[in-house]
């Protein structure tokens, strides 16, 4: 009966998420941001735990989170109080945290951070996804000495936990430039941001991995886009994490303050 129940947790092949998070606002207002996380959350196994990769922790060195009960972290500033009272209360799941160790490297290669928790980029989505916080929640941080391809790499060595029941999400912006914002949320795109998104989207279509990884030939979009790199770098996981043949889903397509892609993208 044991060996039965292995059998089906291993028949379950987790799809993989890359999220574009935006305005921290999406946490507790609804939007079409918001219901599509919402409705993805509907359309994918229930995992048995969460493993992001968010744009709003970068180390020098990689960690993962080790602790029981990993806190709220509330890194923005000069929003409404009722963000700051959010509280995301999900588990963490030290296990977890050292397969994942196991899997980069070990332990003398990836730092266990036990005082640590969840920025934004991971709680304000998870939020819509699983209002309970009944899910574990675990990070893994963006190495800041790792170049785009070693981020790439990195994702690929992760695979094994997509049959795990893990699912694994990265939580960024494909564009992300407050150099080109706007403070209205409908402003009009930058000219340059949808040949950025669609150089992306085909990117991930055609499993064209070294645009990805390399898309600065592009020329300016590009440039403009990845304006502060430690958003793009959670869709260098999911790249490498993406597999031959699997379906590719595109949803809450969006510009949100003219100059932040909200693309957001389901891949198996
Ligand atoms: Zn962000």
């Amino acid at each position: 009966m044991r060996a039965l129940i292995h059998m089906a947790e291993n028949d379950i092949h987790m799809p993989i998420l890359f999220v574009g998070h935006g305005n921290p606002m999406n946490a507790i207002e609804d939007s079409t941001y918001s219901r599509g996380w919402e409705q993805i959350a509907t359309e994918i196994p229930r995992p048995k735990a969460v493993l992001c990769i968010s744009a709003h922790w970068e180390t020098e060195g990689p960690a993962v989170i080790g602790n029981e009960s990993p806190r709220t972290i509330h890194d923005f500033g000069g929003f409404p109080k009722a963000l700051y009272e959010v509280e995301y209360p999900a588990p963490g799941d030290p296990a977890l945290a050292a397969r994942v160790q196991d899997l980069l490297g070990g332990s003398d290669a990836i730092t266990l951070y036990t005082e640590w928790g969840l920025d934004h980029g991971t709680w304000s989505v998870l939020r819509r996804m699983y209002p309970d916080a009944s899910v574990p929640v675990i990070q893994l941080s963006l190495d800041i000495t790792l170049s785009f391809p070693q981020h790439y790499q990195f994702g690929k060595l992760l695979a094994p936990l997509r049959d795990e029941g893990i699912l694994i999400v990265g939580s960024g912006n494909i564009v992300h430039s407050f150099y080109h914002a706007d403070p209205r949320s409908n402003a009009v795109p930058q000219p340059w941001v949808g040949e950025f998104v669609e150089f992306i989207k085909e990117a991930v279509q055609d499993m064209r991995h070294e645009r990805i990884q390399d898309p600065f030939p592009l020329g300016r979009s590009a440039r403009n886009a990845i304006n502060s790199a430690e958003h793009y770098k959670p869709l260098l996981y999911v790249a490498g994490l993406q597999e031959h043949g699997e379906s590719v889903t595109f949803y809450n397509d969006g510009v949100d303050m003219a100059a932040f892609s909200m693309l957001c993208v389901k891949i198996g």
